[in-house]
């Protein structure tokens, strides 16, 4: 499922240089983007960059300042929220706390004027998707967050939308049953074959659900990628910083052959592979992701390409993982992670111990800005 890689897909949603001004606050600037039919799409990005913003204008609780959005080739200008074949859940839920559950689902239904028998079946089939069928009678205020959350789920795909708008809809979910949620709602999305655009500014949120991701920065959209690529190839150090965590070391491109770059920094000599176009003299950034760097322990043995030194800051054990923070000579602290697959947690390398770092030359990327 790539459609955004096939030349004769066209997008159902395309965002066409869309702004948005608040007084003199640009909140999105001259944004421009496809969401194709049946993606699960996620905005991602820090508190303010736009994102709910974006996603309001799509919903048509705001008009653009500039541009245009279409949905399935036809502009949605002028045409009112309750028109939009789409539907949004908001992170409040905004449920009804004086009617049930099945009255809740209903409540859309109805203000159409949907026959009653249609309405019922409807509602039946919303609740057993959504696994809340022994609570239909119950209040919201006697639900836990997560059955709300589910509640308001089945409410916004009664109507059968064609695209789901999602803002932040397991904020108020604690860890595990967000994580559990979130295959539901992958399963949901590939069940019924809706489109959905989710915003959150929850990086693991949006990696484990989407399709793609488009990371915003105030305003603007600074990549749209799959997960894989955004995390793997970052087209910025904000975006790598952004995403995940990563280790970035400043240096001086010394010279480039055969897409091999060689750079220079306090830390030591670095050989990276490289698309970029680069230039010797230049500054950039290298940026690694923690479980590309091995860890070993004591002093380099001889100088090398991709062999830093440093010292062991501070250790973090997570189970699964175990977090090094090591300070290299330069001054700079980067990130490794030792996977602890023994049956037993392994002897660890210990705090303040001296140790090496050794990596790939496509384990990282070079990046200019
Ligand atoms: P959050 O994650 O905190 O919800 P966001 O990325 O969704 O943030 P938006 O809510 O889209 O960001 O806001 C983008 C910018 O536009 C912010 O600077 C915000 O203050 C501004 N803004 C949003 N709505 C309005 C409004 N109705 N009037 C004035 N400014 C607004």
């Amino acid at each position: 499922f790539e459609p955004w890689n096939d030349p004769d897909a066209k997008p159902l949603i395309e965002f066409d240089h869309v702004t948005k001004r608040f007084g003199a606050a640009v909140a999105v600037d001259d944004l421009s983007l496809g969401i194709y039919t049946r993606e699960f799409f996620a905005l991602l990005g820090p508190s303010g960059c736009g994102k709910s913003t974006l996603l309001r204008m799509l919903a048509g609780f705001e008009e653009p300042t500039g541009g245009d959005i279409r949905l399935g080739g036809q502009s949605l200008r002028g045409v009112p929220p309750y028109r939009r074949p789409l539907n949004m859940m908001f992170q409040s839920y905004a449920l009804f706390p004086h009617m049930s559950v099945e009255k809740n689902v209903a409540f859309g239904l109805r203000q159409d004027g949907m026959a009653r028998s249609e309405i019922e079946a409807r509602v039946e089939e919303m609740l057993r998707l959504v696994k809340l069928e022994p609570f239909r009678r119950r209040k919201p205020s006697q639900l836990s967050g997560g059955q709300q959350q589910r509640v308001a789920l089945a409410r916004s795909l009664a109507k059968r939308p064609k695209v789901l708008l999602l803002d932040e809809p397991l904020g108020a979910l604690d860890k595990k049953l967000r994580e559990e949620t979130q295959f539901e709602l992958m399963d949901l999305q590939q069940e019924l074959g809706l489109t959905f655009v989710i915003v959150t500014h929850d990086q693991e949120e949006a990696m484990t659900m989407a399709d793609r991701m488009a990371v915003m920065r105030a305003g603007r959209i600074c990549q749209v990628a799959p997960p894989a690529v955004v995390y793997e190839a970052p087209a910025s150090r904000y975006v790598a910083d952004f995403v995940g965590n990563v280790s970035l070391i400043e240096a001086e491109v010394e010279s480039l052959s055969d897409g091999i770059a060689t750079l220079r920094s306090p830390a030591g000599r670095i050989e990276a592979e490289t698309p970029a176009a680069l230039s010797p003299g230049q500054a950039v950034v290298f940026a690694i992701r923690p479980e590309k760097l091995r860890l070993s322990r004591g002093a380099p043995r001889a100088e090398a390409p991709n062999t830093l030194s440093g010292t062991v800051w501070d250790i973090g054990y997570l189970g699964d993982v175990t977090l090094f923070n090591i300070k290299l000579a330069s001054g700079e602290t980067v990130r490794s992670t030792l996977f602890n697959t023994a049956r037993h947690a392994p002897e660890q390398i210990g705090w303040e111990e001296e140790v090496t770092l050794t990596f790939e030359r496509d384990a990282g990327v070079v990046l200019a800005e």
